[in-house]
């Protein structure tokens, strides 16, 4: 027996485990009481990451397709092929025929911050979707555009707020997005306990609205309304209050005459809110000594999710609560370089567009829900050859009917990943890495997101039975540069360092060589990690220093750092930028129309569930984890329908049958289905998880419904009928 300690990679809470291990099995996993972030908090997912490594349809060994049928290979011909398909799709019809998807799982991996982007650049294609788009790049554009970075995300300062407005996010089931607290749950009661008010804006009651003070049931795809109506209130009743952001902000005025349509009685019936009540909450946060707006996916996935992350980052700074203990604060990674302070090049976004129906690229990337089309419509540069590394576009992407038909008729799809899933049964070659506990982790993207600064390394717990996933994005990145299936990894890692420590250097941290002889005692992604420590923003880290403190270092409270974390144009945090002045009335024309009536459609998310991974344990399936469709009673007595009952659910674009769930938790006009099943997929292997499929919610969302400025896809208010199925 042995015990040891690792930070769990399932999702963004980020909790330290303590696992006791009998040779190679966990025969116990407990929350580690000592890790300065979760204090020994686990959860149902984490508690099963002994099943998910064990699991007997993880994939051990690379699958190559021969005929109808995918069948195991080793390494070397799993990259030959890799190759000399490439070299057939690139030959016949140019680099730009060559995508990649990247998904979720790739910020909690190693490979994805480190050895990902060299891939993507060998790739040299413009061909660049992942799961941001059908999430959170509304808040990448916000940030870009009012701080001068994309990844500069202020969270809320949860553990010394005293007023929190939360809308469209559920973190005691999801445990947290774009804000990494572990025990959210805990930190939220503790709000509460030292006298502080939770208002939830959600059109279900979530179990994180039975923890409020308040639960407001919006109607979809309408928060963007709401939080604009506030930012008018705190004009109109002269509320605006910048506190110590009064030199380090532009665009005051003009954000007054941007608001002054969406006054709190023009956007009531759109959003069911009543005026009185979104007046309220404008004064309650404008009085709140220490007080914070965050949003997330309900808010986010819709047509104007940009406008909807705008608004709450326009109100956190128009109260003074942006930068501010207890308002909403950016965390600085032990990672991060110095803040450059000042006035910068700002965030360009429409570098490049998209082939067929010219969306922009944001970040580096064109929307995910336009790879369908980038697929199957014919001409110069259309898609023929296709990566994904940790995704499962044929259930986390819209309109996925089309998008499955459009998979399987490339000339080459190649899968980084462990099962065989409902995408990966359509590759040519399966690359599997290694399970959850045999790899490095250390959370390079969350360092940036976290309520308060620390910084963990976990060495891998058990032997990888195969290459790491550093490894073959390397070997996949030599193939994409030419270098052939047989090239060493460790030429890419040299590659990444040579490059991180040329930038170090001109930003005065010391020479290259000697930055690159402080970390020749590493290799492969500590060698990155350990130079990345040393020219972060806390002295004395290295990674030696995290391996004597398995439990992680404590970096201490979120800390004001504006004006320095700025880097846009002006110097300033941009109230009222060009784009967002510009789409600001698409907005306001909804107000020209009568409220949507109808049933709206919306996601939600499980305890034991995350995204379409996670089914396939057994302890994670049955109970509260069910594919149902979420209906007010009112509604289903209109329809004569009865709990149990399975339903017909028709959209625009597709039609499912699920198991009738009647319940007064969600409000009337509103029915909820989950995503990420639909696991009866012929050809893919995830055989506990096929006993209970579930059915794929994007079959019903529109890829035609997007964000126009930030490309996402609009997955939350999507119009259905619901009858008898017949
Ligand atoms: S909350 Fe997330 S990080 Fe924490 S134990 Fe659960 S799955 Fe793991």
């Amino acid at each position: 027996m042995r015990r040891v300690l690792r930070t769990c990679p399932l999702c963004e809470a980020t909790c330290g485990l303590a696992l006791t291990l009998d040779g190679d099995d966990v025969v116990r996993v407990e929350g580690d009481p000592d890790d300065p972030l979760s204090r020994g908090f686990l959860c149902p997912k984490g508690a099963t990451i002994g099943a998910l490594h064990a699991d007997p349809d993880r994939l051990r060994a690379p699958l190559v397709r021969r005929g109808d049928a995918l069948v195991e290979c080793t390494w070397d011909e799993a990259f030959a092929a890799v190759a000399e398909g490439l070299e057939r799709v690139v030959a016949a019809h140019g680099k730009e025929s060559v995508g990649v998807y990247l998904g979720n799982p790739n910020v909690h991996t190693l490979a994805g911050p480190f050895y990902v982007p060299a891939f993507v650049r060998a790739l040299g294609t413009g061909h660049v979707f992942s799961a941001s788009t059908v999430d959170q790049m509304p808040q990448h554009l916000a940030s870009g555009l009012m701080f001068g970075h994309p990844d500069r995300i202020p969270v809320p300062d949860l553990d010394r707020t005293d007023w929190l407005l939360m809308l469209g996010a559920n973190p005691v089931e999801s445990n947290g997005s774009l804000c990494t607290a572990p025990d959210f749950p805990g930190r939220l009661k503790a709000l509460r306990a030292r006298g502080g008010r939770l208002i939830v804006v959600d059109p279900r009651r979530t179990r994180t609205a039975d923890l409020a003070d308040e639960h407001l049931a919006i109607r979809p795809g309408t928060d963007a309304l709401l939080l604009w109506a506030m930012v008018q209130v705190l004009f109109a009743e002269d509320r605006v209050d910048l506190r110590d952001l009064a030199p380090h902000v532009e665009g005051v005025e003009a954000l007054r005459d941007l608001a002054a349509p969406f006054t709190p009685e023009t956007v009531a019936g759109h959003c069911r809110v009543p005026a009185e009540v979104i007046r309220e909450l404008a004064r309650g946060l404008a009085a709140a000594e220490r007080g914070c707006v965050y949003a997330r996916i309900g808010a986010h996935t819709t047509a104007f999710g940009t406008l909807a992350a705008w608004a709450v980052g326009a109100l956190n700074v128009l109260t003074g609560n942006l930068d501010r203990p207890g308002g909403s604060m950016f965390p600085r990674s032990a990672l991060g370089r110095p803040h450059p302070g000042g006035r910068g090049r700002g965030f360009a976004v429409g570098r490049w567009r998209s082939r067929v129906s010219g969306r922009p690229e944001v970040r580096g990337e064109v929307p995910s829900a336009v790879l369908a089309e980038e697929m199957s419509t014919p001409g110069p540069g259309q898609l023929r050859a296709l990566f994904t590394i940790a995704g499962n576009p044929a259930r986390s992407l819209p309109d996925s009917a089309g998008l499955e038909r459009a998979l399987g008729g490339l000339d080459l799809l190649v899968c980084v990943d462990p099962y065989l899933n409902e995408t990966t049964r359509l590759a040519d070659v399966v690359l599997p890495p290694p399970g959850p506990l045999a790899r490095a982790h250390y959370d390079v993207a969350f360092g940036n997101l976290m309520v308060r600064n620390v910084a963990r390394y976990t060495p891998p717990t058990l032997a990888a039975d195969g290459p790491d996933e550093c490894d073959i994005v390397a070997r996949l990145t030599l193939i994409a540069s030419g270098a052939g299936a047989q090239g060493d990894p460790a030429w890419v890692t040299m590659g990444v360092l040579g490059h991180l420590a040329k930038g170090a250097a001109a930003a005065g941290a010391a020479s290259e060589a000697e930055l690159l002889a402080a970390s020749a005692g590493e290799s492969g992604p500590e060698a990155i990690l350990d130079l990345l420590l040393r020219t972060g923003p806390y002295p004395g880290l290295s990674l030696d220093a995290l391996r004597a403190a398995p439990s992680g270092v404590d970096l201490g409270p979120l800390q004001p750092c504006v004006p320095d974390v700025l880097s846009t144009p002006s110097g300033r945090i941009e109230l009222a930028p060009a784009s967002i002045v510009d789409d600001v009335p698409r907005l306001a024309a909804l107000l020209d129309d009568a409220p949507v009536e109808g049933l709206l459609l919306v996601g939600r998310r499980h305890l034991r569930s995350n995204n379409s991974w996670g089914h396939n344990v057994p302890r994670m399936a049955g109970g509260t984890n069910r594919c149902t469709l979420q209906m007010h009673p009112d509604d289903a007595a209109a329809r004569g329908l009865r709990d149990g009952d399975v339903v017909a659910i028709a959209s625009r674009v597709g039609r499912v049958e699920a198991p009738l769930e009647v319940t007064d938790r969600i409000a009337a006009g509103v029915v909820s289905l989950p995503h990420g099943w639909g696991h009866d997929a012929p050809g893919a292997r995830l055989r506990v998880a096929a006993k209970a499929p579930g059915v794929n919610s994007n079959l019903l969302t529109d890829g035609a419904v997007t964000d126009p400025l930030s490309g996402n896809a609009g997955l939350n208010g999507i119009p259905v009928e619901v009858a008898a199925s017949v």
